[in-house]
């Protein structure tokens, strides 16, 4: 049996002795949580870059296009809120020509822009959850 010598607790100012690896208890735990959140971050950030929605247009370019129309176009269509989203006033389906036209293009808030999708998704009758990959957030009718 191997007796360690005691060492000091590695977060700054913390007057314990380190019993899980350099840290004590308390400061173990904060830096596990702050582990954790940090690869969530990176989980997060590596799907975000993964976009799996590039087959219906949602590339790298729109996210650049739209952050520059939202900085010409500040103001929500429907509350006149700060917008966060662009929205395509004629759902595109996927049709680029239709994607890409300005003339179908509106800033809209986060909460307008959510209750629009929803509504269209529940005229379309869907059921099922689905990603929209324009907010990245799931849309539960
Ligand atoms: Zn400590
Ligand atoms: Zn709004």
């Amino acid at each position: 049996m191997t007796i360690r010598p005691r060492r000091p607790c590695a977060h700054p100012g913390c007057q314990q002795w380190a019993v899980i690896g350099s840290y004590c208890a308390v400061h173990a735990a904060e830096w596990q949580e702050k582990l954790k959140a940090r690869r969530a971050e990176f989980a997060r950030r590596a799907d975000e870059e993964r976009a799996p929605a590039d087959d219906r247009g949602y590339t790298f370019a729109w996210r650049k296009a739209r952050k520059a129309w939202i900085i010409r176009h500040p103001i929500c269509e429907i509350c006149g809120k700060p917008a966060t989203d662009v929205d395509h006033i004629t759902p595109h389906r996927g049709d680029r020509k239709l994607f890409w036209d300005t003339n179908n293009w509106q800033s809209l808030c986060h909460e307008c822009h959510s209750r629009k999708s929803y509504g269209e998704r529940r005229r379309k009758g869907k059921k099922q959850p689905e990603a929209d990959p324009e907010m990245g957030v799931m849309i539960i009718p």
